[in-house]
């Protein structure tokens, strides 16, 4: 494990302050988070300055140590988040690369790095989360199309969504973990209908998917009808092993905020705090290192590993840990939603369901990491 910067690596650093510097002033004010269309639009823009200025393909072409430093100093510098291009640069895209056809690398990568696609992911379904192999929505052939029903649940930007990476079951006969395919759908064929979840925090941010006979051209399968399962674990890696790495940057940041509200409003001079925010500021501090340590192994073998698992458990209840420290800081205003971190407290309870729950990832460590046996 090497976790020093080379010089090219510290350029890159450098090069990339001075543009985000240059850069950051001339963005647009963020829409309100109800605003989907606008959040689309300002989500995208983003994106296309990134790909103007040459940074848009670090998720995929640079080596996961120039990554970290990209996603390090987009934070530090407050730049937006990826936003509704999430899965389409944090998976599908990713796995479209991997596991992609030449044809369908130049169809759907370049739109995602220019922010001209927004992507989706509709693998869970009401029987199928954790147990994700459990799906049932089918698919069955027509000439070159797949002809796909059922329903699909939680689907992140769903309403905004151009694209949707989508496990289908292809043969009911076959062990569940080998029926399965995955397929890019447009979300706008006919017989996609998106109705809006809403969530306790108040805005829709994942919707449910209902699928009546939807045609999709053979040609959108990645990887071979039945092997989706295997495809589908490229894309749970990456999800888990990078798609969260920028967000601990950003908890750092709301931490050292909160520390000097805490010292402005006179809760600092509770010892009890101060002793819950030290050990929150050594937690994340771990974190960003075990982020490295995970980056270092990812080198060369181009996809992240197991540690994901490790990172993902122990970060989402950090960062929980983290908005309670921040509602006992603020007090009463923590459940005025308009105050800052009172929105992302809310949201923060979701960290420990969503990309697999806690109790999936202590599954993964304890068998894949410990060598534990299986559970049932
Ligand atoms: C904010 C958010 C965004 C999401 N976005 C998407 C998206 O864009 N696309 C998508 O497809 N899905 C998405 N999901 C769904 C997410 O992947 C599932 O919610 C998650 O995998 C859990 O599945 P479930 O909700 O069906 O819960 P269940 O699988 O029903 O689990 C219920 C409880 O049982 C526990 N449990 C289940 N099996 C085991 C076991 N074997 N051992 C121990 N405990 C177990 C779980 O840990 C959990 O506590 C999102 C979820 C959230 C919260």
């Amino acid at each position: 494990m090497d976790l020093s910067y080379t010089p090219e690596e510290e350029d890159f650093r450098a090069r990339l302050r001075e543009w985000l510097a240059k850069a950051l002033p001339g963005l647009p004010p963020k829409p309100k988070p109800e605003d989907w269309p606008g959040r689309r639009a300002y989500d995208l823009g983003w994106q296309r300055m990134l790909y103007d200025a040459g940074y848009a393909d670090v998720h995929w072409d640079a080596s996961p140590t120039v990554r970290l430093i990209f996603l390090e100093e987009t934070e530090k510098a407050g730049a937006p988040y990826v936003g509704a291009n999430f899965v389409g640069l944090l998976h599908a895209g990713p796995t479209i690369a991997a596991e992609g056809s030449e044809e369908q690398r130049a169809r759907w990568l370049a739109p995602i790095l220019r922010g001209d696609e927004v992507w989706c992911q509709g693998f869970s379904e009401p029987g199928a989360g954790s147990d994700l192999a459990a799906l049932r929505t089918r698919a069955w052939r027509d000439g070159d199309d797949y002809v796909v029903s059922g329903s699909k649940i939680w689907t992140s930007h769903a309403e905004v969504a151009d694209w949707c990476e989508l496990l289908v079951r292809t043969d009911p006969q076959a062990p569940k973990h080998r029926g399965i395919t995955w397929l890019a759908m447009p979300m706008n064929a006919p017989g996609v209908t998106v109705r809006p979840l809403r969530t306790l925090a108040g805005s829709a941010e994942f919707a449910e998917v209902f699928l009546d006979e939807v045609r999709v051209p053979v040609a959108n399968r990645v990887g071979a009808e039945n092997d989706g399962w295997r495809v589908t674990m490229v894309t749970l890696s990456f999800e888990r092993g990078t798609a969260f790495v920028g967000e601990v940057v950003a908890c750092r940041r709301v931490l050292g905020d909160l520390a000097r509200v805490a010292y402005r409003n006179g809760t600092w001079d509770d010892p009890v705090l101060r002793r819950r925010l030290g050990r929150l500021n050594a937690e994340f501090r771990a974190l960003w290192r075990l982020t490295q340590w995970n980056v270092s192994e990812a080198e060369g073998k181009g996809v992240p590993g197991v540690g994901g698992s490790v990172f993902k458990l122990r970060y989402s209840h950090a960062r929980q840990e983290l908005y309670d420290a921040a509602a006992e800081v603020l007090g009463p205003d923590a459940l005025d939603l308009d105050r800052p971190w009172a929105l992302d407290r809310l949201s923060s309870l979701s960290y420990t369901i969503a990309a697999g729950t806690s109790q999936i990832q202590r599954n993964i460590v304890a068998e894949r990491i410990l060598g534990l046996p299986k559970g049932r």
